[in-house]
């Protein structure tokens, strides 16, 4: 292989890696936010569990008071009868004492079907604080180890970088300079091989002054189609080459 297709290559090796590790790093926020997510649903259904049982409970309270009113009205209504002479009065009063015992054991059989709802509420409340309080470690396990994730891929990119730069230096600045536009270009693959007279980058065959051009390796030459630098593939071309890596 042509000594500077084989920089080059060496290069683009680093380059790719660079862009894969900025991919992955560039994911992580996206990571987290997708993991805190998951948490921020279970919060919302804690939040809802707690509301739930909140209201049956002042609708219980409610009931309490309403009975605790009646039974009051019923003592007082019992001292008037007491105290009064009237025959009609006091059996006036007999009627409105026991409609309000009627009302009391109304409001105290709905007392009872709210009591068995605040129990269900209750389950249903400490099911949802044991779900979320679980998740809530291991989101943050979660969020843990992709921090550690981020502090390693930092430290490749630094590495790779150095890499990089030590490789790119034996590289001639003109050659360098087309390279790196050609990688912007071309999503990362600037030099490609050429197998049985096609480019692998745009999958075109090319002609055979470029065909001849490209075996003889005497200078760069590019794919006429698409303008990637090529080298003559062979078996163990990419093989030898990228072993060094
Ligand atoms: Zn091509």
């Amino acid at each position: 292989m042509l000594p500077e297709v084989e920089k080059l290559l060496r290069v683009q090796h680093h380059d790719q890696k660079l862009n894969s590790i900025k991919k992955e790093l560039a994911d992580i926020p996206l990571e987290e936010e997708d993991i805190r997510d998951k948490l921020s649903a279970d919060r919302k259904a804690l939040e809802e569990a707690k509301t739930n049982l909140q209201r049956v409970e002042v609708a219980v309270k409610t009931l309490e008071i309403d009975v605790e009113t009646r039974r009051d009205s019923i003592n007082k209504l019992k001292v008037q009868q007491f105290e009064t002479k009237k025959n009609e009065e006091f059996r006036r009063m007999g009627i409105e004492i026991e409609r309000y015992e009627a009302e009391i054991s109304e409001l105290e059989d709905k007392e009872i079907e709210l009591m068995e709802e605040a129990e269900k509420q209750r389950k249903a409340l400490q099911e949802a604080r044991a779900k979320f309080e679980e998740n809530e470690v291991s989101v943050e396990e979660e969020i843990e180890d992709l921090g550690s994730l981020k502090i390693k891929l930092e430290s490749d990119y630094e590495k790779e970088t150095a890499d990089r730069q030590e490789q790119a230096s034996a590289v001639e600045e003109d050659l360098l300079y087309g390279y790196d536009r050609l990688f912007k270009a071309k999503a990362g693959m600037a030099v490609v091989g050429l197998v049985d007279e096609v480019c692998q980058g745009c999958h075109m065959k090319v002609t055979k002054s470029t065909v001849v051009e490209v075996k003889a390796e005497k200078k760069v030459a590019n794919c006429e189609n698409c303008g990637r630098i090529l080298y003559w593939w062979t078996d163990d071309s990419v093989g030898k080459n990228m072993g060094d890596y």
